[in-house]
């Protein structure tokens, strides 16, 4: 049979509208989503070996034939269990499966099938427990060869998965290549019609190798050439310098409270040097959490406004885009420059001004890149935090000039690896703050437990005795709603006990701006002594008082996310503390949870999080979908460089791709600059 790829899932045989359900969930729409629906593992199960090898605790596939099968429930725990004994040319072995009532129908005795599964003894008699099976008269789908193990969910099965597919490999076969013929053959990759057949149903593990390597080619190749295609688009363009006097920073040190550290005077100095090009600005500053990135920014903001231009900054989280507004207010006041704050419960009030140019900085969330929000001369954009956008949202804002690119500054405390830096930023240029204020005193991380309740009971309460401030950080099982306001609720209950006198508030991330604004207001500067939060300060929030952010649930948290939140506090030279408490107490979380109380260094705590949690959970856009890569490994160097390479020779020989239609429809749009 044979199928068009965009028809519904539905149209395959065996799959009824519940199953459709199922499928939905996990994504899988059409015909080509499921093929694209890639094995998490595979099991070689294609081995086959005789029974008189097996040893306990190995894993065995065996062809043989069921000699007695009997069906009874244990008594004792309630359980189904299936007693059988299977026989091959070399010898009969016991084989027991637990609660799979259905064998009662499925299973025949003295027919062929292949059993894969592990050697147990069992009441003191060598077993094969629960194995997985199929009947030995056809070719080997889900036992007896190299079998794909699938995502699963519930009423799916990697079972189901695996059939589906295979209605469809007639189809498979027929797969048009999409890629260049002298990509292909220079990159030694395998066609995409076999690639696709062996990624579900592997000959042998050479094959199923040679169809990973293309596939994973072909997933980095596309965003490798998404990116090369917006470059050489962006290239073409021009900016309008900015420039600045000799002594500008002498002369913005003189407003500011503190001394500019020579890390951050360096980063200036790149930043002017960059700006005053009329070559776009692409400038990421780096610097790990509390190294002092707003101020360089601010001098960015000065300059540009100085030379009669609009900025404009893009923060993750409205609460962090109401603190700078409020940080930045005082101090962009001495410069005469009009600030305003636009988030997205905001009034629409300030658009008209933004548009007749008489607001020269706008802070805002990704409100700021709504179409409705349009500027007169906008020349700056500054987006902080900015491993949390994606791409897309970063070019859209940039299209928000109309006739030149704004000058483009990303602040972020999170180090790219090397290799995620080369496929995603390539185009970048980095400066980076390696120094912290002086004066800072380095924090003290520990693990709280009940058993030093009392002395966390004392700490707190001596904190805020002399005016200092507490951050109390509760985690979320998920993000609705309900559930955010149950664990603010009953967390605030438990702070009440502990702290009869203190004053608790509470913030969390479906407040209006106004509420959250007066929040922030009142813990910085007002009565609040106590800030209960939900992760959404995770990032940037800046209290120069807060001295102690005690961490509830520590271990749904990530390290990077961790040192974050710990950011939060030692901000300024008071000793400051960071608790961190959990109810897991499995080795792995302690390991890591030990290691975070060990390092304070960013840029190892990420590496590591990179490594035991990949990439999609390290730049928190599993939402997103962006970086969420099928098959293709991001920590894979040689590829990338190769797919990078690959990609720009391509893009260079025909800039619009016009020869390869197919190819440019592959452009990912979510990577693309927004068409306005
Ligand atoms: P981050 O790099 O985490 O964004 P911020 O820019 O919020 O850090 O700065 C952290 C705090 O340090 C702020 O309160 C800021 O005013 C202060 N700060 C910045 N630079 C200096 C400096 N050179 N000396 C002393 N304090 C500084
Ligand atoms: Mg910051």
């Amino acid at each position: 049979m044979f199928f068009l790829l965009t028809a519904s899932i539905s149209q395959l045989p065996g799959i009824g509208p519940n199953l459709a359900l199922k499928f939905e969930k996990l994504g899988v729409l059409t015909l080509d989503d499921l093929i694209h629906y890639y094995p998490r593992k595979w099991e070689d199960l294609s081995a086959i070996s005789p029974l008189i090898q097996a040893q306990p605790g190995q894993k065995i596939t065996t062809q043989a034939k069921i000699l007695t099968i009997s069906h009874f429930r244990s008594p004792y725990k309630k359980m189904f269990i299936t007693n059988a004994v299977i026989q091959d040319d070399s010898a009969s072995m016991r084989v027991v499966w637990f609660n799979q009532p259905y064998l009662q129908t499925v299973l025949k005795k003295n027919i062929p099938y292949y059993f894969s599964g592990q050697i147990n003894s069992w009441q003191k008699q060598l077993t094969l427990m629960n194995p997985v099976f199929e009947l030995a008269d056809h070719l080997p789908l889900h036992a007896g060869r190299i079998v794909s193990i699938y995502p699963e969910t519930t009423g799916i099965s990697s079972k189901i998965i695996r059939r589906s597919i295979k209605t469809l490999l007639n189809t498979i076969r027929h797969i048009s290549e999409i890629l260049p013929t002298e990509i292909t053959k220079k990159y030694n990759l395998v066609p995409l019609s076999s690639a696709m057949e062996n990624i579900h149903f592997p000959a042998s593990k050479t094959e199923l190798k040679l169809a990973r390597h293309r596939l994973s080619f072909d997933e980095l190749f596309f965003i490798q050439l998404s990116l090369s295609f917006i470059k050489q688009n962006w290239e073409k363009q021009l900016s309008q310098p900015i420039t600045s006097a000799k002594d500008f920073i002498s002369q913005f040190q003189k407003h500011l409270n503190f001394v500019l550290t020579d890390s951050q005077i360096k980063a200036i100095k790149e930043i002017l040097r960059d700006l005053s090009s009329s070559k776009a600005t692409n400038r990421l500053l780096l610097g790990d959490v509390g190294s002092g990135k707003t101020v360089v920014a601010a001098a960015a903001i000065v300059t540009a406004v100085q030379n009669g231009y609009q900025t404009a900054l893009m923060a993750p989280t409205e609460i962090l885009a109401i603190q700078h507004y409020q940080n930045l207010k005082p101090l962009l006041d001495k410069f005469g420059i009009n600030t305003t704050l636009l988030t997205g419960s905001t009034k629409l009030a300030g658009y008209p001004k933004i548009a007749a140019g008489k607001i020269d900085l706008v802070v805002g969330t990704h409100a700021l890149i709504q179409k409705s929000v349009i500027f007169k001369n906008l020349n700056l954009v500054i987006v902080d935090e900015q491993h949390r956008f994606g791409v897309g949202q970063r070019y859209q804002l940039k299209n928000k000039a109309t006739k030149y690119i704004p000058h483009f500054i990303s602040l972020s405390a999170t180090p790219i690896p090397r290799t995620i830096f080369l496929t995603l930023f390539s185009d970048l240029d980095v400066s980076t703050l390696t120094e912290i204020p002086h004066g800072r005193l380095p924090i003290i991380t520990r693990l709280a437990t009940s058993n030093n309740l009392v002395r966390i009971q004392t700490l707190i309460k001596k904190e805020v005795a002399v005016g200092h401030k507490i951050f109390v950080i509760t985690s979320l099982i998920n993000e609705d709603t309900k559930a955010e306001r149950a664990s603010i609720a009953s967390e605030m209950t438990n702070l009440i006990k502990l702290f009869p006198r203190i004053k608790i508030a509470a913030l969390h991330g479906k407040m209006s701006a106004e509420a959250k604004l007066k929040t922030m207001q009142d813990f910085k500067e007002g009565a609040t002594e106590i800030l209960l939060a939900t992760s959404v300060i995770e990032v940037g929030i800046d209290i120069a008082k807060a001295t102690v952010v005690w961490i509830k649930n520590a271990e749904r948290f990530g390290l990077a996310q961790l040192h974050q939140l710990r950011g939060r506090v030692g901000r300024s030279i008071y000793q400051s503390y960071c608790l961190i408490e959990t109810k897991a107490n499995d080795p792995e979380t302690m390991e890591r949870l030990q290691a975070f109380i060990r390092i304070n260094d960013g840029a190892k705590l990420a590496q590591m999080d990179l490594a035991l949690r990949g990439p999609g959970a390290f730049f928190n856009t599993q939402q997103s979908g962006f970086l969420k890569l099928k098959i293709a490994n991001l920590m894979d160097k040689q590829l990338i460089k190769i797919t990078h390479q690959a990609a720009r020779n391509l893009i260079k020989s025909d800039t619009l791709l016009k020869k390869y239609p197919e190819l440019k429809q592959k452009i990912q749009p979510n990577l693309l600059p927004h068409a306005e």
